[in-house]
């Protein structure tokens, strides 16, 4: 049975989509069946993998119903990594799932197949809390919350705290926070060893040892369609997030 993960937070720009992309990578390169799910309707996991933006079947398709998830399912260039697309179309969903009730176990039940399927299911979240987002953490296991480290950091973590509290509470228990992980952290600066001791004691133990730093490799990545592992395997940001991938099978 495959365990879900949910890379979310509400904030733009913190680093899922990356993340999602490179510990799905380093996962598959372990040798475990992965399935990444792009559930945000600007489809950068799914260009950051080499698929087309306007892909399909999609993940659109899928929650409309038209097609199962696992007959969606994309093969990568990376061994043992499938992709479930996104599509701009997907954005319609924020609209239509709401007006359905009972809609926030729709990603759920479509993605309950893939656990058959994979050891590892991460959805890459848009950056809002709408419906696509709460459905994703209603289909999780666990959830990655990725926080860019910046002067901000801190803004927006309580809220989003609440909000994951409040998906375990009403609609998911199952639901666990894996852990926070440091973004873009540029050791150099006195302002990035700031804000991860500012981090790590408002949060003792949920915060990843892993750190992942500011690398150009891992920004450019994405415009060649693969992950960092196969861009630049040695470079820092490949090695941070091997390191982070066996911390995230360690915790389980
Ligand atoms: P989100 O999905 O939260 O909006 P992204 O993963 O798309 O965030 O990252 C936002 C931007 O920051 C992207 O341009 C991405 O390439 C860049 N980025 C993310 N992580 C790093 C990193 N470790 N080093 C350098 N650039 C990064
Ligand atoms: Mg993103």
């Amino acid at each position: 049975m495959g365990t879900i993960y949910a890379i979310a937070n509400q904030k733009g720009g913190v680093g899922k989509t990356t993340t999602a992309v490179n510990v799905a990578a380093c996962v598959a390169e372990a040798g475990f069946s992965t399935i990444l799910v792009d559930a945000d309707a600007q489809a950068n996991a799914t260009v950051g993998l080499g698929a087309a933006k306007l892909s399909t079947p999609n993940l659109y398709d899928v929650l409309a119903g038209r097609v199962s998830a696992l007959d969606a399912l994309l093969p990568t260039e990376v061994e043992n990594l499938r992709l479930l697309a996104s599509h701009p179309d997907l954005a319609a969903a924020n609209v239509e799932l709401p007006r359905e009730v009972g809609s926030e176990t729709r990603l759920r039940d479509a993605l309950a197949p893939l656990r058959e399927q994979a050891s590892y299911v991460i959805i890459d979240c848009p950056p809002s809390l709408g419906p696509l987002t709460i459905n994703a953490l209603v289909a999780a296991d666990r959830v990655i919350v990725p926080v860019q480290t910046e002067y901000f950091a801190l803004e927006g973590l309580a809220g989003l705290l609440d909000t994951l509290s409040l998906v375990q509470r009403e609609l998911n228990p199952r639901l666990v926070v894996a852990g926070m992980l440091l973004t873009m952290h540029d050791g150099r600066t006195r302002l990035s060893r700031d804000v991860e001791r500012e981090v790590r004691e408002h949060f003792p133990d949920l915060v990843f040892e892993t750190v992942i730093p500011r690398n150009v490799r891992v920004s450019e990545a994405p415009s060649y369609g693969r992950p960092v592992i196969h861009h630049d395997p040695h470079c820092a940001g490949a090695e941070a997030y091997f390191a982070l991938a066996q911390e995230v099978a360690t915790r389980g």
